[in-house]
């Protein structure tokens, strides 16, 4: 009896360990272009994966101002928190941090003759935006975002 008891309590363990294990990873999302194509509007499929920018002062998100979250519009995989979007002028929405490390991968990008730096999301590689370094206090930094790149989680 005190053996089951034990090989339970091991078993719950090594479940709970698993759980933690997976929860800290950064799962992955693989879809193949013809996927994308068919679960994204035509004007998200431009944007999130040819990399095309919005009109600026266009975006849904340009002037919005409701507490919560900013997530993937491809993935939902969580980006910026409203407490660091600020009104940069540029016509984009635009935020000095990212919600946390991990979420967004950065990469040179020297398209349109000058050099900058891409920002994609870490999940699923979607374009959203780029990043440059005349942003406000704390960071310096300016995350410059496309409006169609993102969805918007409420804070409840
Ligand atoms: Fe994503």
């Amino acid at each position: 009896m005190k053996q089951v008891l034990i090989l339970l309590i091991l078993s719950i363990f090594i479940f709970a360990q698993t759980k933690t294990g997976n929860n800290q990873m950064t799962e992955k999302e693989h879809k193949s272009e013809k996927e994308w194509q068919t679960c994204l509007t035509t004007e998200e499929y431009a944007i999130l994966r040819e990399k095309e920018t919005e009109r600026p002062f266009t975006g849904k998100y340009y002037t919005y101002k409701e507490n919560g979250t900013y997530v993937c519009a491809a993935c939902g995989n969580e980006l910026f928190s409203s407490k660091t979007k600020y009104d940069s002028g540029s016509g984009w929405p635009s935020f000095y941090d990212a919600i946390a490390e991990g979420k967004i991968n950065y990469k040179e990008d020297n398209s349109l003759g000058t050099a900058r730096i891409e920002i994609q999301c870490a999940k699923c590689n979607s374009h959203l935006g780029h990043v440059f370094d005349d942003g406000p206090k704390p960071t310096g930094k300016r995350y410059c975002i496309n409006s169609v790149s993102l969805d918007f989680e409420k804070a409840k």
